[in-house]
């Protein structure tokens, strides 16, 4: 039996499981102060006997298993998580543990079981309270000197607002995730109608980013999910202004084909968490 932990900003899925698609028992707990969340999740397993945990974590976070910080959440990202280290928390629930970040492993949920099988260059997106990026190349994240922060990069900004990342203001994140369209229309996003000026603003935003990720990667999937993803109606805007940009620089294939959406749904997370355990 393995175990799966899908701690994000706003709510931590757990999951027991024989294998990532044969799921046990699942729990979704609310992420609060790290006291609390971690005796949550302690309480949930302390029912099961887990040969091995795979954890995908908000981050920044260190994920070098060489290193003698592995596990530590290195940012207040989270208020109140700075100095947090996950692996040395969770090794109390089990000794064998594999960490990553919560968006490589959504990608490896997607990429093993989901919209991503046999990808070389695969991309997963997640847009809701931020945005987050996997890349993985030949189903191994690309990780660098760190760990990769796409969510983070500038993109143009072509009218007033500010952005409302903490860190950067207007970066990519700063200007198209979920809070950023809350913050510039005054509404809740799962509010505003479909003909909503909004989501061509959000397409054009996501599209900028997604050219920089083509630019960057040359991926042969690219798995747009998250909450602000379930307006299905912004992959065809996406998908037109992508090949609008991009203006037939390097042939794309078929669009549909490049940008799609999570075979997983709401699943790639915790999925992909299960699938580092084995
Ligand atoms: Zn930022």
């Amino acid at each position: 039996m393995i175990g799966g932990i899908e701690l994000g900003g706003t709510k931590c899925v757990l999951a027991v499981a024989n294998n990532p698609l044969d799921i046990i028992e699942k729990k979704i707990v609310p992420t609060r102060d790290p006291h609390s969340t971690i005796s949550d999740i302690k309480s949930f397993f302390s029912n099961f006997n887990i040969n091995m945990l795979g954890v995908g974590s908000f981050g920044p976070l260190v994920i070098d298993s060489g290193s003698a910080d592995y596990g530590l959440l290195t940012t207040d990202s989270k208020r109140g998580w700075k100095g947090t280290n996950l692996v040395k928390e969770l090794s109390r629930i089990n000794k064998k543990i594999i960490l990553d970040t919560d968006v490589n492993a959504a990608a490896l949920g997607e990429y093993h079981y989901g919209a991503g099988k046999a990808s070389e260059t695969f991309v997963y997106v997640t847009i809701g309270t931020g945005i987050g990026v996997g890349v993985l190349i030949k189903g191994e994240p690309l990780l660098g000197n760190f760990h990769l922060e796409i969510g983070h990069m500038f993109v143009p900004n072509v009218d007033d607002f500010r952005g409302i990342c903490r860190i950067h203001g207007s970066c990519w994140e700063g200007l198209a995730s979920g809070p950023a369209i809350n913050a510039r229309w005054g509404i809740e996003p799962t509010e505003l109608s479909i003909n909503h000026k909004a989501w061509k603003k959000e397409a054009q935003l996501l599209s900028f980013g997604i050219v920089n990720i083509i630019a960057n990667h040359s991926p042969d999937k690219i798995v747009l999910g998250g909450g602000v993803m379930n307006q299905k109606h912004l992959f065809e805007m996406i998908r037109l202004n992508v090949e609008d940009i991009w203006n037939g620089h390097t042939p794309l294939g078929d669009i549909s084909n490049l940008i799609l959406e999570p075979a997983l749904d709401d699943n790639s997370g915790i999925v992909g968490s299960l699938s580092l355990a084995l």
